[in-house]
C-alpha cells in the first residue's frame, strides 16, 4: 500500500455525497448550488489535494522526528485512554489553528479560501486554500512533544477532517442535544456567513466545547438567515487568484507603505489591518479588510451559454479523474512527473473557470491543453488499472 496515496480514493466518495445532496435538494424544490460556485470550489479542493500530496509527507516526517527524540510521556497506541485523550487535543489543536488563521493576516491568507464561496453546500467543504496545510501542521506539534504517538495523530486527525465535510450543508437543521458540544451544519453554517454578527465565531472542528470556553460560540439564530462569503467580495472564479487573493493584498501594501516597520508588521497584525498611509489612500478596500461583516449582496455569478456550461462540465469530469490517478499513483512518480502532472492539472483548472467567466480567450489554451491531458490521463490508465489490480488481489 505504501506506493499508493488512497487519500486519492476519498475523491470519487466525496462526489457521490455532493451528487446525493444536490439531488435530495431538488427533490424539496431548492436550489442551492451553481454550476459555476461549484466548480470553482470543487477547483480550490483539487489544488489543495495536490499541496498536501507533496507536502505531508514531509511535515510529518517532523512530527515522527519529534516523538522519536524528544517526548516527554509514553503512550501505548493500543489504551483507549491514549485515543480518548489525543482525540481531545488534537481537536484542541484545531481549533486553535483555526482561531488564529482567521486573526492573523498572514494566516487567513491560508484559510480565505476556505470561506470565499457565497453558497453554502457540500462543494463548499471541499473548498479550501492550497496552502493551508503548509501552515496548519506546526499547530500540531506540541502533540508529537506530549507523546503523542504518530499513527494516532494520523488517524485522530483525518477523522477530524472527514468529521468537518457533512458540516456544510444547508441539508440539516439544528440537531437536538449536541448543539453547543459537537459542530454541526448549524453551528458551522454561522462560522462561514458574512453577517456582522456571525463573523469570527464557531472555530470548533468536532467539537465546540472551545468556542464556548473561550468566548467564540454563535448559535444560528433563526431572524438572522446566514449570507455567505467573505466581507471582501472574491469576484474570480480563479483557483490560483482565490488562493493568493489575501497575500496580493498584503504584498500591494508592503510595497506601497512608506514606513519600513509596517512593511513587515503588517503581516502579523490582526486580519484586515492595514499601515495609515494605505488605508488612507484606497478608498475600495474598508478598513479592516474582511473583519467588518456584511449583509446580503448581489453574488458574483458570471452568465455563460448552456454550450460552455456543458464543455466545462465535461472538462471538470475529466480533471477529476487526473487528479484522482494523479494523487493515487503520486508516491511512485518521479520529480519530473509530478512537476507537469501538478502543473496540467492547475492549468485545466484555470481553463475551466475562466471558461465560465466568459473569458473565451482560454479557448486557444484548450487547443493545446486538452492533447495533453488526454495523453496524461491515458498514460495514467495502466499503472492505476493495475495498482486496482493489485489491491483488489491483496484483499
Ligand atoms: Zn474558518
Amino acid at each position: 500500500m505504501n506506493e499508493y496515496n488512497i487519500n486519492a480514493l476519498a475523491i470519487p466518495l466525496f462526489l457521490v455525497f455532493m451528487l446525493a445532496e444536490y439531488g435530495l435538494l431538488r427533490l424539496k424544490g431548492q436550489k442551492l448550488h451553481r454550476l459555476n460556485d461549484s466548480i470553482a470550489s470543487l477547483s480550490m479542493g483539487m489544488l489543495l489535494l495536490i499541496s498536501d500530496a507533496l507536502l505531508k509527507a514531509y511535515t510529518f516526517a517532523v512530527f515522527i522526528y519529534l516523538f522519536d527524540q524528544h517526548r516527554l510521556f509514553e503512550f501505548s497506541p493500543y489504551a483507549p485512554v491514549t485515543w480518548l485523550l489525543f482525540f481531545f487535543a488534537v481537536d484542541f489543536c484545531y481549533y486553535w489553528f483555526h482561531r488564529c488563521a482567521h486573526q492573523f493576516n498572514f494566516l487567513w491568507g491560508a484559510h480565505v479560501g476556505h470561506h470565499q464561496s457565497e453558497e453554502y453546500n457540500l462543494t463548499t467543504a471541499l473548498r479550501q486554500s492550497a496552502f493551508q496545510y503548509a501552515f496548519s501542521w506546526v499547530f500540531y506539534l506540541p502533540l508529537a512533544l506530549l507523546g503523542c504517538p504518530p499513527q494516532v495523530f494520523l488517524v485522530l486527525f483525518i477523522l477530524l477532517k472527514l468529521y468537518q465535510f457533512w458540516l456544510h450543508t444547508q441539508l440539516i437543521g439544528k440537531i437536538p442535544y449536541i448543539e453547543g458540544i459537537f459542530s454541526t451544519p448549524s453551528s458551522h453554517r454561522v462560522h462561514h456567513a458574512k453577517n456582522p454578527i456571525y463573523i469570527d465565531k464557531n472555530y470548533g472542528g468536532t467539537l465546540v466545547i472551545w468556542d464556548r470556553l473561550f468566548g467564540s460560540w454563535q448559535p444560528e439564530l433563526t431572524d438572522e438567515p446566514c449570507h455567505y462569503g467573505t466581507s471582501l467580495p472574491l469576484d474570480t472564479l480563479n483557483p490560483v487568484k482565490a488562493n493568493l487573493q489575501h497575500w496580493w493584498m498584503l504584498a500591494k501594501d508592503t510595497a506601497a507603505t512608506r514606513s519600513g516597520a509596517d512593511k513587515l508588521r503588517l503581516w502579523f497584525k490582526p486580519t484586515g489591518w492595514r499601515p495609515t498611509d494605505c488605508s488612507n489612500k484606497d478608498a475600495t478596500h474598508p478598513v479592516p479588510l474582511q473583519k467588518t461583516g456584511c449583509g446580503n449582496r448581489k453574488k458574483y455569478d458570471p452568465h455563460t451559454s448552456p454550450a460552455i456550461k456543458c464543455y466545462a462540465a465535461l472538462s471538470m469530469l475529466m480533471t477529476f479523474y487526473l487528479c484522482f490517478a494523479f494523487i493515487f499513483l503520486s508516491p511512485g512518480l518521479s520529480s519530473m512527473q509530478l512537476v507537469l502532472g501538478s502543473g496540467l492539472i492547475v492549468i485545466s483548472l484555470i481553463c475551466v473557470n475562466g471558461l465560465l467567466e466568459n473569458k473565451l480567450g482560454y479557448l486557444a489554451v484548450e487547443s493545446l491543453r486538452l492533447p495533453l491531458a488526454l495523453y496524461f490521463g491515458v498514460s495514467l490508465w495502466a499503472p492505476l488499472a493495475l495498482a486496482f489490480t493489485g489491491l483488489m488481489q491483496t484483499l
